[in-house]
């Protein structure tokens, strides 16, 4: 007999996991281009972002633009 309760949760598991490597290769797949991807200012080496701030922005507005 298969419980339920079991399966259920690792569908939501899965669909989690699913949704969390999605996330990241959205992301990951951005090339540096030396400045910060929300507001523009130079940063340093393979920096995508100036600050958290702007890169949880930029991601914020990725995700409303996927909507
Ligand atoms: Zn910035």
């Amino acid at each position: 007999m298969v419980d339920i309760a079991d399966q259920a949760s690792l569908v939501e598991q899965s669909l989690l996991e699913a949704a969390l490597r999605n996330s990241k290769q959205n992301t990951e797949t951005i090339k540096p281009t030396g400045y910060c991807l929300y507001c523009g200012d130079p940063v340093e080496g393979d920096l995508r972002w100036c600050s958290v701030e702007c890169r949880d922005d930029y991601e914020r507005d990725q995700k409303l633009k996927n909507m």
